[in-house]
């Protein structure tokens, strides 16, 4: 765990890197649309926007089509009723109101016929609609589409992260969501279902050389994300996250060992890729243990072809801290007291945001992290950590849209559960200190990376040491893992009681 914690300084410098990136990448200008969508509940409709002089458009009577029930109408020269119900509506060309019920409604624009249509502005949404059904109307001035009848849209943000060789695409929603993906055209289409969606923006550019634009498109009333890449030949590995409150997608030249198991779109040709229907059981670990048990995330740190690091007779820290998490394991499942879920059990080396998003996925009660480190002299050694979150500026400058409900960025969860994740590196350390033999200090916080975007207490344990220099024999033998894993179940159990 050393090696994380020393490079602390070069991630501080990653995520001043990405706040760069944030403020490069903007939200461009509302893409010109041509159909405005009703989304009804029966099923979404649209109805092309007509554009005379700077003013945008809707033909009354298609409108009211849709939403209620005419019964009938009288048009003169310069004016139109219509019946429908105990209602009527009642508009007269050049007046910038519309009469409701026998009240005046105003509009930001004077009702206009054309081509033989009654003509209104986009603000009769607002202002006249909500008259005109019993079922709540969601609108938004200047939006492109009305919700009717439904619950209240959902939305999301969206974050690129570089990478080396890519990006990591990040799209946070507000509810939870479905997504179907294609490939086409040159662009992956992510189709979104489960919850109808108002995007706050509906274009995102990036100075990126993988990804160009994220936008958001429902032209068709089916509501979608199409990324358009900056370079051909690339991949695209999408993964639902957060039981569907999440998506990461990667994009890069070369598949990642993160995410291995995804299918991968590519373009421009190939069949379509399978729709990653969120966490299917191939991309998320199983679950051990009684069904109603508390789910405890072990992770192995390191692994695949990161070896952590090394002991003098060359035992790898991957190994090491795989046979304590797998002991662990076996004494959390033999308590009946606990499920268990590790983020590897193989020599595979999950991304940092994979082995969290595992855990966040699972919805698990806990989450530890294993590593082994350089503790000098003082061996055998346990410590056990919790988060230390970045500076204060970096988490007061979370992204929350004014009005909007905030998102937690995906990258800051774990500080909404910090006071929690003390208390748990606190139980760990006591029961731990309590090993004959062992010297375990205070638990403490430290900036773990891996901890980062964990949504549930989380902790850190490290054993020692282990370095270059020593014969780390003490830390593998049976016994010692044993000790430490009866302890672990004994510090769970007491973080577990109120
Ligand atoms: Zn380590």
């Amino acid at each position: 765990m050393n090696q994380r914690f020393h490079s602390y300084s070069r991630r501080l410098l990653w995520v001043g890197l990405l706040l760069g990136v944030a403020l490069v990448f903007w939200p461009s200008r509302t893409l010109r649309s041509d159909n405005f969508v009703f989304y009804l509940p029966a099923g979404a409709k649209t109805i092309p926007i007509e554009t005379v002089g700077h003013g945008d458009y809707l033909p009354l009577l298609q409108v009211l089509n849709l939403v209620v029930h005419v019964d009938g109408m009288q048009a003169s020269q310069s004016s139109l009723k219509v019946w429908f119900g105990q209602s009527d509506v009642e508009v007269h060309l050049g007046d910038r109101k519309v009469r409701v019920n026998k009240a005046w409604v105003p509009l930001e624009a004077p009702v206009r016929a054309e081509n033989g249509e009654w003509l209104v502005p986009l603000g009769f949404m607002a202002s006249a609609l909500p008259h005109l059904t019993r079922q709540p109307v969601q609108y938004r001035v200047g939006a492109r589409r009305v919700f009717i009848g439904e619950a209240r849209p959902g939305s999301f943000s969206v974050r690129l992260k570089p990478l080396a060789d890519g990006a990591d695409i990040m799209v946070a929603f507000t509810e939870t969501v479905t997504v179907k993906t294609e490939a086409a055209n040159g662009r992956w289409i992510l189709y979104l279902g489960g919850h109808p969606i108002e995007p706050l923006e509906t274009s995102y550019a990036f100075q990126n050389p993988f990804v160009k634009t994220l936008q958001f498109d429902d032209q068709d009333g089916v509501p979608k994300l199409i990324i358009t890449p900056a370079a051909e030949g690339l991949n695209f590995y999408p993964l639902l996250a957060e039981g569907g409150r999440g998506l990461l997608a990667e994009v890069s030249k070369q598949r990642t060992a993160s995410l291995a198991n995804l299918p991968p779109a590519s373009l421009p040709s190939g069949p379509p890729p399978p729709a990653p229907q969120g966490a299917t059981a191939e991309e998320i670990p199983s679950v051990e243990g009684v069904a109603s048990a508390p789910l405890i995330i072990l992770d192995p740190g390191h692994g695949g072809s990161d070896p952590g690091s090394h002991d003098k007779n060359g035992v790898l820290e991957k190994d090491l801290v795989l046979s304590l998490a797998t002991r662990v394991r076996a004494v959390l499942l033999a308590s009946g007291r606990f499920r268990v879920s590790l983020t590897r059990s193989g020599d595979s080396d999950p991304t940092f945001d994979r082995r969290d998003t595992i855990a966040n996925v699972l919805h698990a009660s806990v989450f530890l992290t294993f590593h082994a480190g350089d503790f000098g002299a003082a061996s055998p050694r346990a410590a056990v950590y919790s988060f230390e979150p970045p500076a204060p500026s970096e988490e007061s400058s979370l992204p929350g849209p004014a009005g909007m409900p905030r998102l937690i960025p995906w990258e800051y969860v774990q500080v909404f559960e910090l006071d929690r994740s003390r208390e748990l590196a606190g139980a760990l350390q006591q029961s731990l200190a309590a090993i004959p033999g062992l010297s375990v200090p205070k638990a403490a916080a430290a900036p773990a990376r891996v901890l980062r975007s964990v949504g549930n207490p989380a902790a850190a344990v490290e054993i020692g040491s282990f370095a270059p220099d020593l014969d780390s024999a003490p830390l593998s033998a049976l016994s010692f893992q044993q000790q430490l894993a009866d302890a672990i179940l004994k510090g769970l159990d007491a973080f577990k009681k109120p």
